[in-house]
Formats: structure tokens, C-alpha cells, sequence
């Protein structure tokens, strides 16, 4: 068996740890119950999921990765408490990677942004006004999300530290769930990382897109950026709060070879995870060609990086989305493991996928999302949003958001008819 030896030492500690071991025990004595389940594919599929993973201890939580909620946090059994059923129908839907509720929930609570400008999933900067979501209303949202089971919280934006009530925001998210900020760095002062880590906040998440000064700021649409960033890595780092630096890698710094040395450099700012985007058209990633999606060739290099870096201690830990998305893990995650709220309470499946189902202020989210999640039930081992982008005429290509609340009947582009490599091998599948 190929085990990362850089996980050794953390997988010591985990095996020792008693919240783990009972933990790995209820989950083994639930699938039991169903006589497809076996112990030996349980362990495979586990270590399946390590063999290219860094196993980092952050104070008294271990982290597979910013994507999975930390493994001996009350938030870690969202994984489980989501799937459907009971007695041996959980293992089966498990494998079949059926949900209740996702795992993940990201919102925008502001469209304000550090140039003084407004961002909008529409239309990139604009000067239209957005007022914050509102704090109750937010607040509120936030315990139904809570309610439901979800996992991991984040809170993104615009830029969500130029709300002074953001303090208040996290302090409203109890222990079910881990929470993050999506940051440019912006405000990120040492007194405010020491604030939000006293309000419960779990990590911080910094937009990091060029290790040329000039070229960062441009990209991020403000003097000073760079800076900015560079500071929060290390104010959030002080503060203990755990820090990922997230680059929407695009073909110019794969193709130069840049990627490793900047991934050297972001764990030189001390990052604790990397994590790499591949590049899409909509959201905060930016306004780009239908050209600049990457190929399959290149996703592969994306995700070469992913194993390389994280079987090197010379190196920072590096999670790379199209990896953990991938047919060989879990596939798309789209609706079922994540799902998304813009700024204005309309719910999707994911930032990327160009279709909304509703608002979260006028439909109960939980009602909504049972609602979206039937468009998206059956495993999809590629990217939905790209299935759904590359259909697309060039000319509406741009075009975000839709508003469609059903996908019609006809539409099968979705449903996947392989099971992710993760599934395949807790099921037991060679
Ligand atoms: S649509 Fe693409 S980006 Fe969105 S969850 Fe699925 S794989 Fe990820």
C-alpha cells in the first residue's frame, strides 16, 4: 500500500485520539448494517483519500483539507448526517453519494469592495449599489443552514471585512458548523484576525493571484492588494486562524512553469493550504473567454501539482478543486456536497453553474435546496458547469445569472452514469 509518509505522524496522533476512534467506530458499526459493507474496503477508500492529501494538525483539529470540515470537529459528521435513509439503505446511498444537505455552503454578504466599488456575479466591479445582506435576515439564514446539518460556512463577498458587524456574523455560528472568510486581505489588521478567531471563526481564506506586486493588484482591482494580502497571511497567521491562499491558476502560469514557484512562495507567506482554482468565467475569478477554460492536458497538470506538492515537506500543503471534483475521487459537487447564496438570497447549485432555483428570503432554503438537489441527485464525475458552459453559444457565454427554477425535463446533461473513484471503492469495486 502507497501510504503518504508525510501523513505518518498525524495518523499516529488521530489513531490515539478517542473522539476519532469513536467516531471511525459508529461510522463502521452504521454501515454495517448493510452486508455489501466491508471493513477492508472502508480502510481502501480511506486511504484512497490520504494517498495525495496532507494530513495538517491545526491546534486540536486535524485537516484533510479547507474542502472537508476539520475530522474531530462536530462539523466532520455533516458528511454523515447528510446521507439519506436508515439501517443498511445509509450505506447504500452513501456509496451512491446521495445527500439531505450539502456539506458546504458559501454566501455573499456584500457586494462592497476595497476600490470603492460594488462586486456583482453579474457584472464583475460595477458602480450599482448593493446594500450588505442584512444581519438578521443573515443571521437567521445562517441558523436555518445550521438547522439543516451543513458543515462549513463561508462567508464571502465583495469583501467581507469591510463589514464592522462580521464579528457578530461568525459569533452567531455555533460548533455544528466550521466557518470561513473569503478575504483579499483588506482590513485584515491583527487586532481584527484576533476578533474574529475570539468570535469562533475557524480559517480565513485569501485571494492571492500573481506573485508580481503589479500584476496582483491589477488583477484584484486595487492599489495595495498585494500588501494587503501579504499582511493578512501573516495577522491570520498570528492569530491562529487557519489560512488558505486561493489563486484562480490560468494557462499563462501553468504553461510557464511559474505555478511551483509561486505555491513555494505563498508557503514562504505562510499559508497553511494552497488552494488552486482553474479558471471560470463567472464570479469573482473574473470575466474570460470560452479560450481560456483549460483542457483536459492541462487539468491534468493542475492536478499533478496537487500530488506533488503534498507528498513534499519542502513545500506547502496544496488542495486543488479539479482534483478533490475529480472522477477519480468525488466528483462534481455540485448542489449535493456544495451549494451557494449571492448577495441577493438566490440559491445555486455552485458559484460556476449559470442557473438559480430561488431565493433563500422567499423560500425556506431547506425546501429549496430539496428542490435543486432532485436537477442534480445522480453522481456526475465532470464538471456540471462546463457540461453547461461548453454547450453554450459563444455569444451567450457570458451571460450570468439565469434564473431558472426547474431544469426542464429533457435536460439529462447532468446525470452521471459513473460512480466517483472514492465511491467505487468504498462499494467495493476493483
Ligand atoms: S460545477 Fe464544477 S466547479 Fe461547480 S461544484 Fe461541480 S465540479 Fe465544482
Amino acid at each position: 500500500m502507497n501510504v503518504n509518509i508525510i501523513n505518518m505522524s498525524a495518523i499516529v496522533k488521530m489513531i490515539v485520539s478517542s473522539s476519532i476512534v469513536k467516531k471511525t467506530w459508529q461510522i463502521h458499526k452504521l454501515f454495517s448494517e448493510n452486508e455489501e459493507y466491508s471493513l477492508k474496503n472502508l480502510i481502501r477508500s480511506i486511504h484512497h483519500l490520504l494517498k495525495y492529501e496532507r494530513i495538517l494538525q491545526h491546534q486540536n483539529t486535524f485537516v484533510i483539507s479547507s474542502f472537508i470540515p476539520p475530522i474531530n470537529t462536530k462539523a466532520f459528521g455533516s458528511l454523515f448526517d447528510g446521507i439519506p435513509g436508515s439501517g443498511g439503505n445509509l450505506f447504500e446511498n452513501f456509496v451512491k453519494g446521495k445527500r439531505k444537505f450539502p456539506v458546504w455552503i458559501n454566501i455573499d454578504i456584500t457586494s462592497r469592495y476595497p476600490n470603492n466599488k460594488y462586486l456583482d456575479g453579474d457584472s464583475g466591479f460595477s458602480e450599482r449599489h448593493f446594500n450588505d445582506m442584512e444581519r438578521e435576515k443573515l443571521i437567521s439564514l445562517i441558523n436555518e443552514i445550521q438547522d439543516m446539518g451543513v458543515g462549513i460556512i463561508g462567508l464571502a463577498g465583495g469583501e467581507p471585512l469591510l463589514r464592522n458587524d462580521l464579528e457578530e456574523i461568525v459569533e452567531n455560528i455555533d460548533d455544528r458548523s466550521v466557518s470561513y472568510v473569503y478575504s483579499t486581505g483588506y482590513g485584515l489588521t491583527s487586532q481584527r484576525a484576533r476578533d474574529l478567531k475570539s468570535a469562533g471563526l475557524y480559517g480565513i481564506i485569501i485571494d492571492f493571484q500573481s506573485m508580481n506586486e503589479g500584476e496582483h493588484d491589477e488583477k484584484m482591482g486595487f492599489n495595495g492588494a498585494y500588501h494587503y494580502a501579504v499582511n493578512a497571511i501573516e495577522n491570520s497567521k498570528k492569530a491562529e486562524l487557519y489560512t488558505v491562499s486561493r489563486t484562480f491558476c490560468n494557462r499563462e502560469l501553468l504553461e510557464k512553469e511559474t505555478m511551483l514557484e509561486f505555491i513555494k512562495f505563498l508557503g514562504q507567506c505562510g499559508v497553511d493550504e494552497v488552494r488552486l482554482m482553474e479558471p471560470m468565467p463567472f464570479g469573482k475569478s473574473g470575466r474570460i473567454s470560452r479560450d481560456e477554460l483549460f483542457t483536459d492536458d492541462e487539468r491534468k497538470k493542475l492536478i499533478e501539482l496537487h500530488m506533488l506538492c503534498n507528498k513534499d515537506a519542502n513545500l506547502p500543503k496544496v488542495s486543488v478543486c479539479s482534483y478533490f471534483e475529480s472522477r477519480e475521487m468525488f466528483g462534481c459537487g455540485a448542489a449535493g456536497y456544495y451549494s451557494f447564496i449571492d448577495i441577493h438570497g438566490d440559491l445555486y447549485p455552485c458559484d460556476y453553474i449559470p442557473f438559480n432555483f430561488g431565493n433563500v428570503f422567499e423560500t425556506p432554503i431547506k425546501a429549496l435546496w430539496k428542490k435543486m438537489y432532485k436537477s442534480f441527485e445522480t453522481p456526475e464525475v465532470h464538471c456540471r458547469s462546463l457540461i453547461c458552459l461548453g454547450k453554450m453559444e459563444r455569444d451567450k457565454f457570458q451571460q450570468y445569472p439565469q434564473r431558472v427554477k426547474t431544469l426542464p425535463e429533457s435536460c439529462k446533461t447532468c446525470c452521471g452514469q459513473v460512480t466517483p473513484g472514492f465511491y467505487k471503492i468504498l462499494g467495493g469495486e476493483k
